[in-house]
C-alpha cells in the first residue's frame, strides 16, 4: 500500500475508545478500530485510543466504536453500557462521532427485544427500537446513500433483529440488495447528529474508505470546532474491494 503523507494533517490529533471489544467484536468489527487507526496515521494524524472494558470509565472522545454480538453478550454488556448512558448522551450532544454495528447499533436506541427475554434496555442515542424476528438476514448489501461520494456502502449482513427508526433518526442509505434495518422499509442503518448505526459487518470500513473519512472528519471538527478536509489517499485496493462487493447477490 503506497500511501502520501499529506502535510496538512500533520500535528492534528483525534481520541478514539473501542466500547467492549472482548465481548461486541462480531465477525471481524475490529477491522473498523484497525481502518481508522491507519488512515490516520498515514496522514500524521496522531490517534489517542482506548479499549473500555466492563467496569472502565469512560473519558471523553472525539469518536466511540462498538461492535456487534449474539443476544448473551449484547445481556452481559446493556447494563454497563445503560450505566453510562448520561456521559454518552452528553458526548452525542457535544458532537461526538459514534459507530455501532449490529448488536452495538441496536443498544444505541430504545431497546432491544430478543425471542422470549427480557427487553434489553439501550442508550437512545438515536430514536430507535428492535424487536428480534422470526429469521436471520444473512448475506452481503449494497446501500445507496446521500451524503457520501462515491453513494455506495458495501457489507455483510448476520441479524435476527428488525430495527425501526422513529423521530429525526434518518436511515444511512437505502437498501438495493440485502435486508438492512428490517426487510420491510428498504432502508438501512440510522444517523442522529453524529450517532451512526448499521447491520453492515465485513468490516465495514476497509471496503467503505470514503465512510472511515467521513468519519474521521467528523471527529476532527468535533475537536478542532472547524471542518478540516483530509486529503486523499491511495485507496486502489479499497476501492477494488468495494466495487467487487457492490450488486453482490445475497
Ligand atoms: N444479536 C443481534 C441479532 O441477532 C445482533 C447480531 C449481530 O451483532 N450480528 O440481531
Amino acid at each position: 500500500m503506497l500511501y502520501n503523507s499529506v502535510m496538512d494533517s500533520e500535528g492534528l490529533k483525534i481520541s478514539i475508545a473501542h466500547l467492549y471489544p472482548k465481548l461486541l467484536n462480531l465477525y471481524g468489527d475490529m477491522g473498523n478500530i484497525i481502518t481508522l487507526k491507519k488512515r490516520c496515521r498515514w496522514r500524521g494524524i496522531e490517534v489517542e485510543f482506548e479499549e473500555i472494558n466492563i467496569g472502565d470509565k469512560i473519558k471523553e472522545h472525539d469518536l466511540y466504536f462498538i461492535g456487534g454480538g449474539q443476544d448473551k453478550q449484547q445481556e452481559e454488556v446493556k447494563d454497563e453500557l445503560f450505566s453510562h448512558k448520561a456521559e454518552l448522551l452528553s458526548q452525542r450532544d457535544d458532537g461526538s462521532v459514534f459507530l455501532g454495528i449490529c448488536g452495538g447499533y441496536q443498544l444505541f436506541g430504545h431497546y432491544y427485544q430478543p425471542h422470549g427475554k427480557d427487553k434489553l434496555s439501550g442508550i437512545s442515542l438515536m430514536d430507535a427500537y428492535t424487536i428480534a424476528g422470526d429469521k436471520r438476514f444473512i448475506g452481503n448489501v449494497t446501500v445507496k446513500t446521500n451524503f457520501l461520494t462515491p453513494n455506495t456502502l458495501v457489507g455483510f449482513e448476520n441479524h435476527s433483529g428488525l430495527t425501526y427508526l422513529e423521530g429525526d433518526s434518518k436511515p444511512l442509505g437505502t437498501v438495493v440488495i440485502g435486508n438492512g434495518n428490517n426487510g420491510k422499509d428498504g432502508l438501512e442503518g440510522g444517523r442522529y447528529k453524529n450517532v451512526f448505526g448499521t447491520y453492515l459487518h465485513g468490516s465495514l470500513l476497509p471496503k467503505n474508505p470514503h465512510f472511515a473519512d467521513y468519519l474521521i472528519e467528523l471527529a476532527l471538527e468535533k475537536r478542532y470546532g472547524e471542518k478540516i478536509n483530509l486529503s486523499p489517499l491511495d485507496d486502489k485496493l479499497e476501492t477494488e474491494a468495494h466495487l467487487s462487493v457492490i450488486g453482490k447477490n445475497y
